[in-house]
């Protein structure tokens, strides 16, 4: 079967007639060419999945109508905030789209003692990543969306409350050791350095508050690389 577009409608979806406008029109009537009568799903991030059927293209977009809800789940038990540290551009965009796909509930850009300077945000890059993620999630069939928060600090991740704290270490617990460690369900809060690492005192204050400090192999990974590893391993613990 030819595979079906799925796009992501903020807001509340539900049967009935539904108008797609700009982008999201001209992707799927240009990109994707969808004809009148062809089918798509459609879903708002709140854990349903509609399918909807194109009814014509006017002036002002694409109008379809929405069907049935074909999937419908609760989010996962296990919440999951992935911190990673700023890197280049076109790396931390990547990082956005494979963490998104991995299985991250929240992605927070973390400035950390070595982080590269003139790396930070701009409205503009919280937008791009906004957009990078959503995409990712209507590829990758999530049914619930992935955001993107504004970057913060060393100094927030530790007091924020979060069931647990994991944070990527080269000299931590091999994964086994480490896994029967994290929480059932609730809030994990996992973190991944920069390309310098977490200097001695950030990974000093992060032990003294109980993280769980955890090694993903011999092999110095790359900050993106290190955070989708670490994501891989935590959902497919199936929480
Ligand atoms: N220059 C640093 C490497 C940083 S790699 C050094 O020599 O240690 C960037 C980040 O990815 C690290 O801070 C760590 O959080 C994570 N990371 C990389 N490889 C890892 C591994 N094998 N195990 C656990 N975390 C790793």
């Amino acid at each position: 079967m030819a595979h079906i577009p799925r796009v992501y409608i903020p807001g509340h979806v539900g049967p009935g007639p539904l108008l797609l406008e700009g982008d999201q029109a001209r992707r799927l009537t240009s990109v994707m060419r969808l004809r009148e009568g062809e089918r798509f799903l459609v879903f708002g991030g709140d854990g349903r999945e509609w399918e909807a059927t194109v009814a014509g293209s006017g002036r002002l977009g694409l109008h379809a109508t929405v069907g049935a809800v074909l999937r419908q789940e609760p989010a996962l038990p296990l919440a999951v905030e992935a911190w990673v540290s700023l890197v280049r551009p076109n790396r931390f965009d990547w990082a956005v789209e494979k963490c998104v796909e991995a299985g991250a509930d929240v992605l927070r850009p973390l400035l950390t003692e070595h982080a590269v300077r003139g790396e930070g945000s701009s409205a503009g890059r919280q937008e791009r990543w906004t957009r990078i993620a959503v995409e990712a999630a209507e590829q990758c069939g999530r049914l619930h969306l992935a955001v993107v928060e504004a970057p913060a600090t060393f100094d927030d991740l530790l007091s924020r409350a979060h069931q647990a704290l994991l944070i990527a270490d080269r000299g931590g617990r091999p994964w086994p050791e480490a896994a029967p460690l994290l929480p059932p369900e609730g809030r994990l809060a996992m973190a991944v350095g920069p390309e310098g690492g977490f200097s001695e005192e950030e990974l000093r204050r992060a032990k003294a508050r109980g993280a769980i400090a955890v090694s993903l192999g011999p092999n110095i990974l790359r900050t993106e690389t290190a955070a989708v590893v670490a994501l891989g391993l935590i959902r497919s613990l199936g929480r």
